[in-house]
């Protein structure tokens, strides 16, 4: 069968298994089974596809069609420009993240810095963030080991040595440390969100994306405990949920922060808040 046959059956398959993203979807998928990338499809849509090939796109297909997000079955996604290995043990990087990344990077205008990621995940944040301000020695920590194992190794195929990653609650390894940007994106959805019952996030780590006190709980703890890890003048950003912002702001007012803003995503929806220790 040519490839822009199995392609359109593919999609119309996807599609009927409710995926929001059935044609792109196929795409990717077959790209991974080719090692090739989205062009080389359109350019070669006329090619017959060898039967290990075709028996390998079904069965993801088959799999996808179950639900299963495509980052998982390809095992990466991209961020920032940045190809990242992604595992069920953490999120699966999203473009509102960017906005954390893009945020961060306005108060990062210096040659070099310590910026510390809390919640590192597959290292997103971390390493978009190192990629752009090589001289910045950046910390990443996260409570699962598997998740550092993974921003490790994601660090470790992009080259960014400036990184260092390690097991931790928080700030709890961390000491007397002080950085000059403290960021993070921690779990911040409600137990009962009815989002979490649909898409990618059905197999994603409960534990990176559900916090208590309405998803508030962990921002609140940031916002508190953050002060006493920034220099004079360093800044707090952390990502939340589309209706946190006006609560993120007021705790972080509360907590004496200076020069206190929220930033939009791409959806224009308000995504990160962020505050400054003052000077
Ligand atoms: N933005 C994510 C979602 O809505 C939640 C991520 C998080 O809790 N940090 O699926």
């Amino acid at each position: 069968m040519r490839l822009d046959t199995l392609l359109a059956r593919a999609s119309q398959r996807l599609a009927r298994a409710a995926s929001p993203t059935a044609r792109l979807d196929a795409e990717v998928l077959l790209c991974h089974v080719l090692n090739v990338d989205r062009a080389w499809l359109y350019t070669w849509g006329d090619r017959p596809l060898d039967p290990w090939s075709h028996a390998r796109f079904d069965a993801l297909v088959a799999a996808r069609a179950g639900g299963q997000p495509v980052a998982y079955l390809t095992g990466e996604r991209e961020f920032w420009g940045l190809s990242l290995l992604t595992g069920p043990s953490t999120l699966i990087p999203r473009p509102d993240t960017e906005t954390l990344v893009a945020a961060a990077l306005a108060r990062m205008p210096a040659e070099e810095g310590e910026l510390l990621d809390l919640g590192v995940g597959s290292g997103a944040v971390a390493l978009a963030l190192a990629s752009e301000r090589p001289g910045w020695r950046i910390q990443g920590v996260d409570c699962n080991p598997d998740a550092v194992a993974l921003a490790t190794r994601n660090a470790e195929r992009l080259g960014l040595t400036g990184v260092s990653l390690e097991v931790g609650d928080w700030f709890e390894k961390l000491e007397q440390r002080t950085f000059s940007v403290i960021v993070a994106n921690p779990p911040y959805l409600a137990d009962d969100d009815p989002h979490l019952a649909h898409g990618d996030v059905r197999f994603e780590p409960r534990s990176a994306l559900v916090a208590g006190q309405r998803g508030l709980a962990d921002l609140y703890y940031l916002i508190e405990a953050a002060r006493a890890h920034l220099l004079p003048g360093g800044w707090l950003l952390l990502e939340h949920g589309a209706e946190q912002a006006e609560a993120a702001r007021r705790a972080l007012v509360a907590r004496g922060y200076d020069a206190v803003t929220s930033e939009c995503d791409l959806a224009g929806h308000e995504r990160v808040s962020l505050g400054q220790r003052p000077a």
